[in-house]
């Protein structure tokens, strides 16, 4: 039996804060036997070595509920930051990268920030095979033990804009429809039927108490209504849950208008695709109306703070949304305030975030977001974001700064809050996913991570860099004819439009 015990002067069950003293969790066969005073695990295992101790603290793991796994930033690859609809044409610029080394970066950071469980929400690059893609993402994720829910992607539709490829091209000049046609051409689309396919292949090869699987359709843009209508059968069929974008920005809801004459929301919800299996990333700008479908479904929601401002989207009306009671959860996207993945950083921003007259966001809300919701979202439930007997032995042991005797450490009674206020990647001592370590001391145990970053550094040397140079030359002239296509729309909506308040 593989047995691990972690301790700590506190241990946290659950994101109430409520906690023991001088305790110790002992996780055996991955998931959480019981919680019992450190003297009791050193007399009842005395050969075990006990991983914290005094001076350290046992949270759960904690849950971003919204990412894509690249780990080597977009900043690397030398694209910088920029209005969502812009920014997804720059991507075509990015400097090139291998998913499997990408994907482990992505892994790695998040475990150093303490992220025992991740949404990766896939999406296919288009420049190999889609199969190949998925495979080497869920070894990268294998190898350094993360637990996941991995998203199958599809999109059927509107490559560069929110309109058919054809009557986009059409706007532009001969000469550089030509060359997007040759050099950036429209993606190619995923289907349904290839998801539906791969599905059960994936859960019997990759599936198990680690990896969870989902449906994930890039966001209702990209998706004409047959294929969801397609997916939405084969979820309800299957039992399967879905994740998405939806309302990341204001031109997707005039998108959605213009095409579908309704909100995003309700066009989901009379696809079927609302409920408590579906979680929604971003959310920046629904309406009243969209966020009171959302809560009769009990669908949750995922907040990605950083990765709305850095994608000039806006704020999201989380204060409209959890005084409805809908679970919102709480992700990074890969777009986090530092591109270290540092959760606590994303975390006291969203803490900062929202306010009003009313009120506004406390740390113990905080922490219902990242466990609670965190686990909803990703699907996992209860199971995770929790130290109980039963659940998995996911945990980050951390150790907080020196200057824990102002108040002594045994009498605070919600030490979340301070790990809230201090927390950084640095104080994470090690972490464990179903009670194996896969972090310590800021280093892996599973794979040699300088072995990995010279694998980066080598492949992102590989490239072929005047053939980037010219893409890159093509891509900023698809950027100009993208704005300028937006340009026609109303002006409150264009992509450089934000707005705090986005509830009117
Ligand atoms: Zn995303």
């Amino acid at each position: 039996m593989q047995r691990l015990i972690l301790a700590g002067d506190h241990v946290v069950e659950d994101y109430s804060g409520r906690s023991r003293s001088n305790a110790a969790v002992v996780i055996e066969n991955e998931r959480v036997a019981d919680i019992i005073p450190i003297e009791d695990a050193r007399r009842v295992f005395p050969g075990d070595e006990i991983v914290g101790g005094p001076g350290h603290i046992v949270i759960p793991g904690l849950i971003d509920a919204h990412q894509h796994g690249r780990g080597v930033s977009n900043i690397q690859r030398g694209v910088a930051d920029g209005p969502l609809e812009e920014w997804l044409v720059r991507l075509r610029g990015l400097w090139p990268m291998d998913t499997y080394l990408t994907t482990a970066v992505a892994a790695l950071r998040l475990l150093r920030s303490g992220v025992t469980t991740a949404m990766h929400h896939f999406a296919s690059t288009g420049v190999v095979p889609f199969e190949d893609e998925l495979m080497a993402s869920l070894q990268a994720y294998r190898d350094l033990g993360i637990r996941v829910t991995f998203t199958l992607d599809f999109r059927d539709r509107f490559s560069y804009v929110y309109a058919d490829d054809d009557e986009f091209l059409a706007t532009l000049p001969l000469d550089l429809f030509a060359r997007i046609r040759e050099k950036l051409p429209p993606r190619t689309a995923s289907d349904p039927d290839r998801v539906m396919a791969l599905l059960p292949v994936l859960e019997r090869d990759w599936g198990g108490t680690r990896t969870k699987f989902a449906l994930g359709p890039q966001g209702p843009e990209w998706s004409s209504d047959g294929a969801l209508k397609q997916i939405s059968e084969f979820a309800h069929s299957n039992n399967l849950p879905l994740h998405t974008h939806v309302l990341e920005t204001r031109l997707q809801r005039e998108s959605s208008i213009r095409h579908h004459g309704v909100s995003p929301i309700t066009r989901l919800e009379r696809l079927g695709l609302l409920g408590e299996q579906t979680s929604l990333a971003h959310m920046v700008w629904p309406s009243p109306d969209d966020l009171d479908r959302i809560r009769d479904s009990g669908t949750v929601i995922v907040h990605n703070p950083a990765s709305n401002l850095r994608l000039k989207s806006g704020i999201a009306p989380v204060l409209e949304m959890l005084r409805r009671n809908i679970p919102v959860a709480v992700g990074m996207d890969g777009t986090s305030m530092s591109d270290q993945a540092d959760f606590f950083q994303d975390l006291r921003l969203c803490e900062g975030l929202h306010f009003d007259r009313a009120g506004s966001i406390a740390s113990d809300d905080i922490w219902h977001m990242v466990y609670r919701n965190g686990g909803k979202a990703t699907f996992w439930g209860d199971a995770i974001g929790r130290l109980e007997k039963g659940s998995w032995g996911d945990a980050v042991v951390v150790k907080l700064s020196d200057d824990r005797l102002v108040e002594p450490i045994e009498q605070q009674t919600n030490i979340l809050r301070r790990v809230l206020r201090e927390g950084s990647p640095a104080m994470v001592h090690a972490v464990s996913v179903g009670g194996r370590i896969v972090m310590k001391d800021r280093r892996s145990t599973t794979i040699d991570d300088a072995d990995l970053l010279d694998r980066v550094d080598a492949y992102a040397r590989s490239a072929d860099s005047a053939d980037i140079k010219d893409r890159r030359k093509l891509v900023e002239q698809l950027e100009i004819a993208v704005r300028g296509f937006y340009s026609s729309w109303t002006t409150e909506a264009g992509p450089r439009a934000y707005n705090l308040i986005s509830i009117q």
